[in-house]
């Protein structure tokens, strides 16, 4: 880090950015039309050589894996599928930056919360991070969220994206063959969340 520092000279850039954008504001620029172009092209050269270096030392391997992966899985996934994948790639990425939402316990109390049929609501506090129990609804603002929301999320963030796709084709294949609809795997595609 520090010899690419030393090669590419951040503040080196900053001090020639600074002279041309001096010269690029003269009133007499474009008196010399080439000159000017120079000036111009230079700028906008070292510019962008300075933002791509100035992103050093914030690159981080697991998350860019994972971005990898979410794209690669949106090549190849059908169209219905996307909205999926881009949801479990958010969750995933927010779980890695430690905003992890706390879907099993109370966050004002730390219990477990009570278990709700899917087709019940579940109460959640966006502003504290999670599911609150039936005793701490009172002090807690929350909203109320479809069951089924929370299991998919839960899903989403347990799941790896090639999982995912084999969920969808379980779904067409009992839809196909077995001429039921698997109803909680249909509202993933419809839900709000997406
Ligand atoms: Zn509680």
């Amino acid at each position: 880090m520090e010899n690419i520092l030393a090669v590419v000279q951040p503040d080196k850039l900053r001090a020639q950015i600074a002279e041309l954008n001096e010269k690029a504001a003269a009133p007499d620029l474009w008196d010399d039309p080439s000159a000017a172009q120079a000036v111009t092209s230079a700028l906008s050269h070292r510019q962008s050589e300075l933002d791509r270096v100035t992103q050093m030392g914030l690159e981080n391997p697991r998350l860019f894996a994972l971005t990898r992966t979410a794209l690669s899985s949106l090549g190849r996934v059908d169209h219905a599928q996307v909205p999926a994948v881009c949801a479990a790639h958010l969750l995933k990425t927010l779980a890695f930056a430690g905003l992890r939402p706390s879907l099993d316990v109370c966050v004002s109390c730390g219990r477990d919360v009570e278990a709700v049929p899917e087709s019940g609501l579940m109460a959640l506090s966006y502003q504290e991070g999670g599911a609150v129990c039936a005793a701490c609804r009172s002090s807690v603002e929350t909203v109320l969220v479809p069951a089924s929301t929370v299991a998919w999320c839960r899903a989403l963030l347990s799941s790896t994206f090639a999982e995912f796709s084999v969920l969808r084709f379980c779904q067409q294949w009992v839809s196909e063959h077995g001429g039921a609809n698997l109803k909680s795997l249909n509202f993933l595609f419809t839900c709000g969340l997406f």
